[in-house]
């Protein structure tokens, strides 16, 4: 028997420590440990590997990774609530498991663990995006994370992987395909949480390039890039208007044409603009 077996099922687990759903906590449990250990599966072989998940809950997910044989879990988790729960599994995996009580806005969690480092959670919805975008942006790049298997409503795992000239192609999609692959892993709908949310979700899983797609500087190419897509329905010519005197040449030089819109400018474009704007 694997010791996923010899804790209580994640109802139980509920029930036993109250863990009634908080939604400003954007809490929404998965209970299926088949479901979490196929979430676990998503980020990859995990022997041998730290992972750092944010928002354990009552555990469902941080069982399915102890079960996949992570070598160390580190949980940030702001429900005080939930940490008698996350210490039976703690004492079940022995050493294998440390939980931290914070909000994982306020710490630098991944300075504690040791590479190789993967990042899995089922993300609190209210902060994920944010979080995802401070482990796109470190100070050093390849970052100290080798992937990111993450829970996201869909439509945010949508616009992370989304291609020019779709709806959702902005200033994630550059974000995170600059300088990583992305790709969405597993679709679930509400009817997989508890209690289930209003929209549909998805695993997106990126693993970080070791080099960036195309030269730029981040500071550069993300301030761009944001100015770009603040109107996104405005022509380029107009979006990005203050940012160099010369702008139609250097947008021309770029391959862009000043008519275009961010919505239908790659990567590889923008790059070029970042390094134009930067001589
Ligand atoms: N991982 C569990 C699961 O899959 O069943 C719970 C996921 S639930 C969507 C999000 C979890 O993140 C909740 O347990 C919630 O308390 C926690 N959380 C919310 N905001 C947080 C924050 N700022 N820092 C750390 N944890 C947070």
């Amino acid at each position: 028997m694997s010791a996923i077996d010899t804790l209580p099922p994640l109802r139980d687990v509920i029930a036993q420590h109250g863990l009634s759903a908080r939604k400003a906590l954007g809490q929404n449990f998965l209970l299926d440990l088949n479901l979490t250990s196929k979430i676990a599966r998503a980020a990859g072989d995990l022997t041998g590997s730290d992972v750092l998940e944010i928002g354990p809950g009552p555990g469902g997910l941080t069982r399915g990774l102890l079960a996949e044989g992570a070598r160390h879990v580190l949980a940030i988790e702001k429900d005080a609530r939930c940490l008698p729960a996350l210490d039976e599994i703690a004492q079940a995996y022995p050493g294998r498991l440390t939980v931290l009580n914070a909000d994982a806005l306020q710490v630098d969690p991944l300075a504690h663990l040791t590479p190789p480092i993967k990042v899995v959670a089922n993300l609190p919805y209210n902060v994920g995006t944010e979080l995802l975008i401070r482990w796109l942006t470190p100070a050093d790049w390849p970052p100290v994370w080798d992937s990111l298997t993450l829970m996201f409503q869909r439509e945010v795992a949508e616009r992370i992987v989304a291609q020019p000239g779709s709806k959702a192609y902005g200033r994630l999609a550059l974000l995170a395909q600059w300088r990583c692959e992305a790709r969405i892993v597993m679709h679930l709908p509400p009817s997989a949480f508890t209690p289930p949310p209003k929209v549909s979700s998805a695993v997106v899983h990126i693993t970080a390039l070791p080099e960036p797609r195309y030269p730029a500087d981040p500071v550069l190419l993300e301030r761009l890039v944001a100015k770009a897509f603040n109107q996104r329905r405005k022509m380029l010519r107009a979006a990005l208007k203050g940012l160099a005197p010369d702008l139609e040449d250097r947008l021309l030089a770029a391959g862009i044409q000043p008519t275009d819109r961010a919505e239908t400018v790659g990567l590889e474009q923008f790059c070029a603009l970042a390094r134009s704007l930067k001589s």
